[in-house]
């Protein structure tokens, strides 16, 4: 378990739904498959409140899209995604399910915030103007509040000299940082990574690993699709080995990390450390 989370990152809605009793994510008998090839074979993962997932795999084993499936960015062939209960892209009536709406979509989307390995800011836009735009657009917020929670976020991140400046005057690490930054001001409960790191000069990985830790120690709850072992080890509550769309392994980092049981996660292992 982890420390009270201290004020700052982590919004207070987050923070009131933190009780350590239902998973904040449940994923039950998750398949996908693209035409005939099986990408996810049926994957049981739960993550619950303040608590930091890392899921581990070789290039293709399925990370990727066991994180848009839970965004609702893909959906699942069979099997399913709930966030804080509700089912991810569907929901139940007259004892049926129905395919969510664009708009129902949008809503369910907001409390769920995602990383990307390329940080995707708008170019034309300012760091400030980047963090605000989605406040402003789909919370409703006034410029004036929205630029001020943007202020505060991007302080937070080390950002509070970029403010102005455009993704093309950012490095690739103050990018990934706007990035975050971007997807914290939609104040979602859940934060989603995916190998935020992999596109970034070595010097630079640590300055976003350190907002991450941050974020985890203040007690978001996280998925982090990342190669990233000592953050894994530092961080995570559990770690998840995933190899070819299966859970081969899965437990505390203390375990699976230090005295893996597999083959497949020894030899995993043995190539990004
Ligand atoms: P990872 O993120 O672990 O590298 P991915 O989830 O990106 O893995 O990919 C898992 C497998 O699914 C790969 O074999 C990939 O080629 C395949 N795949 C992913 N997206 C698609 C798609 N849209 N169409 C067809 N195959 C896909
Ligand atoms: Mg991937």
């Amino acid at each position: 378990a982890k420390a009270e989370p201290s004020p700052g990152l982590v919004p207070d809605t987050a923070r009131e739904t933190v009780d350590d009793g239902e998973p904040v994510i449940r994923v039950e008998q998750a398949w996908k498959w693209f035409g005939s090839t099986d990408v996810l074979r049926g994957v049981n993962l739960t993550v619950r409140p303040r608590r930091t997932l890392v899921l581990l795999g070789p290039s293709g084993s399925g990370k990727s899209t066991l994180l848009r499936c839970v965004n609702a960015l893909e959906r699942l062939d069979s099997g399913l995604v709930e966030v804080e209960g509700s089912r991810v892209g569907l929901r139940e009536a007259g004892g049926r399910l129905h395919e969510l709406t664009e708009a129902e979509l949008c809503r369910q989307r907001v409390r769920i915030g995602m990383v990307f390995q390329r940080f995707n800011l708008f170019p034309h836009m300012t760091a400030l103007e980047n963090v605000t735009l989605g406040p402003r657009r789909v919370l409703g917020l006034s410029r004036a509040q929205a630029e001020a929670e943007a202020e505060r976020l991007l302080t937070r991140v080390g950002l509070r000299d970029k403010l102005d400046s455009y993704p093309s005057q950012l490095s690739g690490g103050q990018q990934q940082r706007v990035a975050i930054a971007r997807a914290l001001a939609m104040k979602p409960h859940v934060m989603l990574f995916d190998e935020p790191t992999s596109a970034l000069d070595p010097e630079l990985v640590g300055e976003v690993l350190d907002v991450m830790k941050d974020l985890a120690r203040q007690g978001m709850t996280m998925i982090v699709a990342t190669h990233e072992i000592g953050f894994a080890k530092e961080v995570a509550d559990t770690v998840a080995m995933l190899d070819g769309g299966v859970v081969i392994e899965s437990g505390p980092p203390g375990e699976c990390l230090v005295a893996p049981k597999e083959e497949r996660t020894k030899a995993f292992l043995s190539k990004v450390l």
